[in-house]
């Protein structure tokens, strides 16, 4: 969009990212999408392992670690080191590995680069085949690692928890699970992830197709055929629809588009979808590493990405590219700088020219085109994605922002025209703002006095660094809530797992029983965070709707979207120094 003279016209940019939000916001907010229970509590069973039965656990544990991610197991990982062995990993699913374990959806492929992505490279002797390594590369590398660190011994997978309860009497946390388990662990970890509990969008009518549909986190290659690599050959002669067009479904799309007989993609909103060129490991950089050279790599993007400049961008992608140009800070927008805001117009003004570049039907092309600013939904790298759009078995139904209307037994309904479809693939993503921590997590964690996490967050998250909550001794939530967002997940998650066995280290040097944050600690910390909120509900007001600003509808004191305004470099340094000092400061003690 340029005005009379050529150059970029903000004010009508900014008008029509105004409108485009207004189309798509709901007065239900994230209640427009459903929790996978009852009648569709099958969207969320697990594919890839059959359900095994095995005798109830009841034991007496060091340390509950729960789940076994990336999280849980750089955290185990870390406890291993630290000589603290008597811990548990548990987890529902099949196996170790978390959204690796789960998405095996065809295309699945990490989209930061891999060599910084995938943690401990070093300790492993591993080099990733590939800047951006796929799903199963990615699964077969966690697997590795709990062999490696004899990590499957302590596991228990298969197994959901379904309450966490102190005891006051015992200092212990007793954990109930669904499997019949009753352990009781001095230390927890939560490490259930921020994005593992489907949803569905509520559409009416969706429990009430008749044909098969799945969510792209359970995928059914029985009926598709085919693997995480692709050639889905069942579907030759199948309609296949697919809602949803998120980070998961441009990945997908493309092999779907190759496969099926005909594929139908509802769009609600476009992706902003910047070139991806991956590419095989250089053998002779790999070579040419020198020991130290992962976290280096890891702390030059992290620094990049918070806006601190360095010598040289070593990995050098579309993330540095728009986190550097266009910042992943939200300061400026709207505060008479305008120059942030010029440089996203710019920036997506790109991504709009290379739709037009790639898509060949002026129509298509056009509905494919992403109208608000970079960051208020995560941009999805994809090289093949907008020219699956030139196949004659593809069709993109663009709802104009409105979405599915209703499904019926055989179709999907969009703008009262109805497309049947044989297979209905739901890429509708993950729960991720609600307040209520069973539907988030599978389970409640009840603190001091039988006081509930949902009760105490429902007027506003309040924390210690994210991690530890006033009320709920000796647990650790590893979470990005509250603590340094790095879109480099996995480091961040690194770091907490030093945090936590630091502690629980710390704790049997010390002869400590429980600790927690003091009220006075806990409250600077939030009234810290929430400091930025102001700034990002002003962000918020111009962004369409998603899971980023809960659908439109942002939390008091930014709610779990809030984040240590510094960033994470100066967020993992302040723990460091917390750390180094050793004196849990901050922290009420109690001692053995
Ligand atoms: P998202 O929540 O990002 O996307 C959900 C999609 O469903 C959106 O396009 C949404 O539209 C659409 N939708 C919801 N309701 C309707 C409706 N009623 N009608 C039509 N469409 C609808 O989920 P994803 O699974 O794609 O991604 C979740 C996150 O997972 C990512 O942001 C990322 O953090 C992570 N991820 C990471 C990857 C990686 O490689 N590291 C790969 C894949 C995912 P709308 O936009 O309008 O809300």
């Amino acid at each position: 969009m340029t005005d009379d003279k050529g150059s970029l016209d903000g004010a009508a940019l900014k008008a029509r990212y105004l409108a485009e939000r207004a189309k798509r916001l709901r007065a239900e907010g994230m209640d427009q999408y459903i929790a996978t229970s009852g009648a569709l509590a099958r969207y969320r069973e697990d594919p890839h392992t059959p359900q095994t039965t095995r005798a109830a656990v009841s034991e007496d544990i060091e340390v509950a670690v729960i789940g076994g991610g990336w999280g849980g197991l750089q955290a185990a990982v870390e406890l291993v080191k630290a000589g603290i062995d008597d811990f548990r990993i548990i987890d529902k699913a099949g196996d170790v590995g978390g959204v690796w374990y789960w998405n095996r959806y065809p295309g699945a492929s990490c989209d930061i680069e891999s060599y910084i992505y995938m943690p401990m490279l070093e300790d492993m002797d591993y080099i990733p085949t590939e800047k951006y390594t796929r799903g199963p590369e990615m699964f077969f590398y966690a697997r590795s690692v709990a062999e490696k660190f004899d990590l499957y011994r302590r596991a228990l997978l298969q197994t959901e928890v379904s309450e966490l309860r102190w005891d006051e009497a015992s200092g212990r946390w007793l954990i109930s699970t669904r499997q019949g388990d009753r352990l009781r662990a001095r230390f927890v970890l939560v490490s259930t992830g921020q994005l593992q509990s489907v949803r569905l969008p509520g559409i009416p009518g969706v429990e009430s197709y008749k044909g098969r549909s799945f969510h792209t986190s359970r995928w059914d290659y029985d009926y598709t055929g085919g693997n995480a690599t692709g050639g889905l050959d069942k579907l030759s002669d199948k309609r296949v629809g697919i809602i949803g067009t998120g980070a998961t479904a441009v990945q997908t799309i493309p092999h779907l588009g190759a496969s099926a007989g005909h594929l139908y993609v509802f769009q609600r909103t476009p992706a902003a979808v910047p070139a991806r060129n991956n590419g095989p490991t250089d053998p002779v950089w790999a070579e040419s590493l020198r020991p130290g050279w992962q976290m280096e790599r890891m702390v030059n993007f992290n620094r990049l990405i918070s806006g601190i400049p360095q010598k040289v961008d070593l990995v050098n992608d579309g993330w540095t590219e728009v986190l550097t140009g266009v910042g992943i800070e939200i300061a400026g927008y709207n505060d008479g700088d305008d120059s942030r805001q010029r440089a996203d117009f710019a920036y997506m003004e790109g991504i709009r020219a290379r739709v037009d570049d790639i898509v060949m039907d002026g129509t298509t092309a056009e509905a494919l085109k992403p109208w608000f600013n970079a960051m208020c939904k995560r941009p999805c790298f994809h090289d093949a994605y907008l020219d699956t759009f030139n196949r004659p078995n593809v069709s993109l139904v663009d709802t104009d922002g409105r979405g599915v209307e209703r499904i019926s037994e055989t179709a999907v309904w969009v703008n009262g025209e109805a497309y049947e479809v044989d297979c209905l693939i739901y890429a509708s993503g993950f729960e991720f703002q609600t307040p209520d921590l069973v539907s988030r997590n599978g389970f409640e964690i009840f603190g001091r006095g039988g006081q509930s996490l949902t009760e105490k967050w429902a007027p506003g998250m309040r924390t210690l660094f994210g991690h530890l909550n006033r009320g709920f001794p000796n647990l650790f939530n590893q979470t990005a809530s509250q603590s340094g967002l790095t879109a480099n997940v996995t480091h961040g998650l690194g770091e907490s797992a030093r945090h936590f066995a630091f502690m629980v280290g710390y704790c049997r040097d010390n002869r400590i029983r429980s600790f927690e944050p003091s009220a006075a600690a806990e409250d600077a910390w939030s009234e810290r965070v929430h400091a930025l909120s102001g700034l990002r509900a002003r962000f918020d007001a111009e962004c369409t709707p998603g899971y980023f600003n809960n659908d439109g509808q942002p939390q008091a004191g930014g709610g779990l979207a809030s984040f240590y305004p510094g960033g994470a470099e100066e967020f993992i340094a302040l723990i460091k120094d917390w750390c180094a000092a050793g004196t849990f400061e901050g922290l009420d003690i109690q001692h053995a």
